[in-house]
């Protein structure tokens, strides 16, 4: 349906609105989550990857497709020269409602007048953890001071912000990683992150590790027991319906927090039927499920000597079939059918 210049809604074969875009825009990272990117992943050379004009000449398309929202992700995003160029500039857009961010935080406080300038409308910041040991232990660098100076940073500010934390039983891949108090409690490592929301207006949201990449190979605690533990332990947690952003998330209030906290169940949870995404890699990659290896190669077109125009209609041509056959739900029940074998730094989450 047409309803003006730009505002067209997209639809892929299921019949779903699909107007949000998660864009990773560099496949390097600051940290080596030893789930996402640890210690031996190559970086692609920069030539291979789309500069800042192919991303935004890319995205303009999938503005006038239907995309309203998008979600800056990588990598670490804000290792990527140019990145609050790249937001101010696809703010500028016509059609682009809102751009987002997504970030593990380390240098995010040094960063932020500078991206509320450029207009970011929120932010989500990665914290595995609250334990300055088990940071390091995780992502390999004793940054943990950092990470909650720019919490309290974006705190400050007027703009929303959420923690992602995926929910490992770490004491089961590593006995080092849990605090010495909790040893064999995961629930209760979880719980710590819980009370963070206690006295913030920050919303806390949980992640079920999903087997791509890397995460395979680390021991997710499940939603469907882990919601009925918070559930047990805090008195009056209830769903909170009117809560809802761009995604999956289900959220719970507790009585007397100033935040909340949610739950993104990726793996247990099917919330396909809402599915309203798509994502464009930093190779040109317009991939359309995060299971699937199933997208459409932008690259050779954006690169070839064809000129502005065809470029333009061949872009949008390739975009649209890809969307029509977007797959229908995620298959991560069943891991023999997941054909994506990208690691998720270079995919963005
Ligand atoms: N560096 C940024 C950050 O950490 O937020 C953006 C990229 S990172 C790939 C995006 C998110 O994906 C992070 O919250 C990270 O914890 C999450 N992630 C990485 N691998 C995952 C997996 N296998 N399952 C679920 N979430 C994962
Ligand atoms: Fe970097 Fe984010 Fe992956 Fe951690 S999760 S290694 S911060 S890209």
């Amino acid at each position: 349906m047409l309803l003006g210049y730009n505002y067209f809604i997209m639809k892929d074969g299921f019949g779903r609105t699909i107007d949000y875009l998660r864009l990773s825009i560099t496949d390097r990272c600051n940290l080596r989550c030893r789930y996402c990117m640890p210690d031996g992943i190559v970086s692609l050379p920069m030539s291979e990857i789309l500069s800042i004009e192919e991303i935004i000449f890319t995205t303009r398309i999938l503005a006038e497709l239907g995309i309203k929202k998008i979600k800056i992700t990588g990598g670490e995003p804000l290792v990527r020269k140019g990145c609050i160029q790249l937001i101010r500039m696809l703010k500028e857009i016509p059609g682009i409602e809102e751009v987002t961010l997504t970030t593990n935080g380390v240098l995010l406080s040094e960063n932020l007048p500078a991206l509320l300038d450029a207009g970011i409308s929120a932010v989500n910041i990665s914290l595995d953890t609250l334990d300055r040991d088990k940071y390091r232990l995780i992502t390999g660098f004793d940054c943990l001071k950092e990470v909650l100076t720019s919490v309290d940073a974006a705190l400050k500010s007027s703009i929303p912000v959420k923690i992602n934390t995926v929910s490992v039983d770490w004491s089961s891949y590593d006995k080092n990683l849990n605090s010495k108090d909790n040893q064999t409690n995961p629930y209760e490592e979880i719980v710590k992150l819980v009370d963070f929301a206690a006295d913030k207006e920050i919303c806390v949201r949980f992640i079920e590790m999903m087997p791509l990449g890397l995460g395979k190979d680390f021991p997710g605690i499940p939603h469907s027991s882990l919601i009925p533990y918070l559930t047990d332990r805090y008195e009056g947690m209830t769903l909170d319906k009117e809560h809802r952003g761009n995604g999956p998330a289900v959220y719970y209030k507790i009585p007397g927090f100033t935040g909340n906290i949610g739950f993104i169940s990726a793996v247990n949870g099917k919330f396909c039927e809402s599915c309203n995404r798509i994502r464009l890699t930093t190779t040109g990659y317009l991939k359309t499920c995060l299971c699937y290896d199933k997208g459409v190669s932008l690259m050779d077109v954006i690169r070839s000597n064809a000129t502005e125009e065809e470029k333009h209609d061949t872009i949008k041509k390739l975009m649209k079939d890809a969307i029509d056959t977007k797959p229908e739900m995620h298959c991560f029940e069943d891991t023999e059918k997941i054909s994506e074998k990208h690691v998720m730094s270079s995919i963005g989450g």
